[in-house]
């Protein structure tokens, strides 16, 4: 009997456990009434990471351990998206929730999450558009003599494109009491500088990176950067065919962050 093997069969690693976009993902495509096609079917692209098979990244996933709480409202095709970066902050931050937006209905779910005492939401809009009432630019303090632990900051992220967000924002009555936490326009013209090549978006991994340092948390920040980075690399090699460099300045910056004593070019026992 001869045994053949694919070119295209996924390299062996352990399953990793699906997290709040990858369930909304598919809760999505459940309800989808024409099938989705995202360009590469789904048989060439990792679900675990959603890029093709020869460009995977999950051996690479960090998980970084933060006080923070991450809410993904997420327009409607957001999490079918293979470049959806929401996905990435799911990856790393292990309380990461994620739902889907509509107009007409809101999650009970999330309306549960919101009310939790354990947490404060923040919803992360510009303040230019919001009654300075309710614009804060940095997080709330905690309550002088109050004898409750300090709520974990959880950060309500419009997962969307820049006119939807809008709508989003303008649409969803049960944000209106909380707080709007505008980043400052200096950590964003730093991003715009060094992110050059994409100067008018600032995707959701990068506002969620800059949420993690406004809460006292620079390490959980640099990882999510960095993650992005190498996902960039990743995305876009497997996109132009093109090999990997899992030497290049991204992955240098991801593995001293998270697994300083590996070796150069290792990129293994890094789920165990
Ligand atoms: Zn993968």
């Amino acid at each position: 009997m001869t045994t053949k093997k694919s070119a295209k069969q996924a390299p062996a690693r352990p399953p990793l456990a699906p997290h709040a976009v990858s369930r909304l993902r598919t809760d999505r495509l459940a309800r989808a009434v024409k099938p989705f096609r995202a360009r590469g079917g789904p048989a060439e692209r990792c679900p675990d990471c959603r890029v093709m098979h020869s460009h995977c990244l999950c051996a690479l996933r960090p998980v970084v351990p933060t006080q923070v709480g991450m809410c993904l409202l997420m327009a409607d095709i957001e999490p079918l998206k293979p470049s959806n970066t929401g996905w990435l902050i799911a990856d790393v931050v292990a309380d990461t929730f994620a739902f889907g937006w509509a107009r007409t209905q809101v999650d009970p779910a999330l309306l549960t999450l919101l009310a939790d005492p354990q947490w404060q939401p923040y919803v992360v809009f510009p303040g230019e558009f919001v009654t300075p009432e309710r614009v804060v630019t940095a997080l709330l303090p905690a309550v002088p003599g109050d004898a409750l632990p300090a709520k974990r900051p959880l950060f309500v992220l419009l997962d969307a494109t820049w006119a939807e967000a809008g709508k989003m924002f303008r649409k969803s009555p049960y944000l209106n009491q909380f707080p709007v936490l505008s980043l400052h326009p200096d950590q964003l013209s730093t991003y715009r500088l060094r992110r050059s090549s994409r100067s008018d978006h600032f995707c959701t991994s990068e506002v969620g990176a800059l949420c993690l340092a406004l809460a006292g948390e620079p390490r959980a920040a640099e990882v999510l950067e960095a993650y992005l980075d190498v996902f960039t690399h990743h995305y876009l090699q497997a996109k132009n065919q093109q090999p990997l460099d899992l030497e290049d300045a991204a992955h240098q910056r991801l593995r001293g962050l998270c697994w300083p004593g590996d070796a150069p070019g290792r990129q293994s026992a890094i789920h165990t």
